[in-house]
């Protein structure tokens, strides 16, 4: 059993050589009476928040990772043994499992049977998974939005930024997103049908961007950086805009997090600013399922995957989330089957 081991708790960006690929053992059966499954994973999620768990004080709903296991996140993976009567043999399932070949899963009420057939099995941890999801919550939950109106996505090109600006499309919305690099502007022009995108490496002034894209201001900033483009983006809101705070990819790895100097703005433009975490929507999410999946199936929406193959790729494949290495959903092929 391949598996993918966290060394120790680290400070500044994560770097491949935090993690080792290890060989270790795992039952090949599932004991009895424990409920479990034993489970072949297939497809792995790379996420931003996983660099928080990196971190030996870590204030946060979730406790860090133990030097020397096995590094843990959400993936697809399939059961090969199970004494759980809701999971057979062959069912594939998504939830949170180990960065190895196979992972006996004891905490089965986390698991989801995919039951949708016809759409690929590595899209249960993007577009229908918690990428997919956090935009979905984020946007129509703490948004607000009402079509006609004007709103900013950084990240854009991501996991979650690809789907809130095409989800803002679909709302009627004005949408413009920043990326960190030429092709990912052109895809969010070419492809996503996002109305302007800019590079932000590109801008020595990000207010000054922010005004060229939207001369009469912005109604919703979708921030997923946090850091100089939220300072700027305060700047840009129009009066009662609403700030959906998603994540701050930008400040994860900074010793000396930067000051944020236009707060003002929230009183001043009456502006609603709000930290969300996708897990307390969960109540919405057979409904967001089916939502997506029409979408998808419909061509309203498009959905980028960026693949590694193999699991020794994954390390490599985490730490170019901090890098912009990725382009769309950041995902490890362990197995297609
Ligand atoms: P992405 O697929 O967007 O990957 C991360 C991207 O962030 C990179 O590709 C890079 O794109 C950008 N980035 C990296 N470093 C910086 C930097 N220093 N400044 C600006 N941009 C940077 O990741 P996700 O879509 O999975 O996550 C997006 C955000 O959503 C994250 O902040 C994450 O923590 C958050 N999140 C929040 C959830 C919640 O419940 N609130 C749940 C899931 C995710 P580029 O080349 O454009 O710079």
């Amino acid at each position: 059993n391949k598996q993918v081991i966290f060394k120790g708790f680290i400070t500044g960006a994560p770097k491949e050589s935090d993690m080792e690929l290890k060989e270790g053992k795992i039952k090949d059966r599932v004991p009895s009476g424990s409920g479990g499954v034993l489970v072949k994973n297939l497809y792995l999620s790379c996420d931003p928040y996983m660099r928080g768990r990196m971190r030996e004080y870590y204030n946060s709903y979730i406790p860090p990772f133990q030097p020397g296991s096995v590094i843990r996140g959400l993936g697809v993976s399939k059961v090969v043994d199970s004494n759980n009567p809701n999971f057979a043999v062959g069912d594939f399932v998504s939830g949170m499992t180990g960065w190895e070949e196979y992972t006996l899963i004891e905490d089965t009420e986390q698991l989801r049977k995919i039951q949708t057939k016809d759409i690929p099995l590595s899209y249960h941890v993007g577009l229908l998974g918690m990428s997919g999801f956090t935009a979905y919550a984020g946007f129509y939950e703490i948004c607000c939005p009402k079509s006609g109106e004007y709103i900013f996505v950084s990240a854009a090109s991501g996991a979650v930024g690809q789907l809130v600006g095409q989800l803002a499309k679909i709302h009627g919305c004005y949408v413009v997103g920043s990326a960190g690099s030429k092709q990912k502007v052109d895809l969010l022009k070419n492809k996503l049908g996002f109305d302007e995108a800019f590079n932000y490496k590109e801008e020595s002034d990000l207010d000054l961007a922010l005004k060229r894209y939207f001369p009469s201001g912005i109604d919703i900033y979708f921030d997923n950086v946090g850091g100089s483009m939220l300072d700027a983006a305060l700047l840009n809101m129009r009066p009662h805009g609403r700030i959906a705070v998603c994540g701050m990819v930008s400040q994860h790895s900074v010793s000396n997090p930067d000051g944020i100097r236009n707060l003002y703005c929230l009183v001043m433009k009456q502006i609603r600013m709000q930290g969300f975490l996708q897990s307390t929507y969960l109540h919405l999410f057979p409904q967001f399922v089916d939502r997506m999946t029409d979408f998808y199936k419909q061509r309203k929406i498009i959905y980028i995957e960026d693949m590694n193959e193999g699991l020794e790729s994954a390390p490599s494949a985490f730490v170019g989330l901090f890098t912009g290495k990725n382009v769309g959903k950041q995902v490890v092929c362990v197995s297609r089957e």
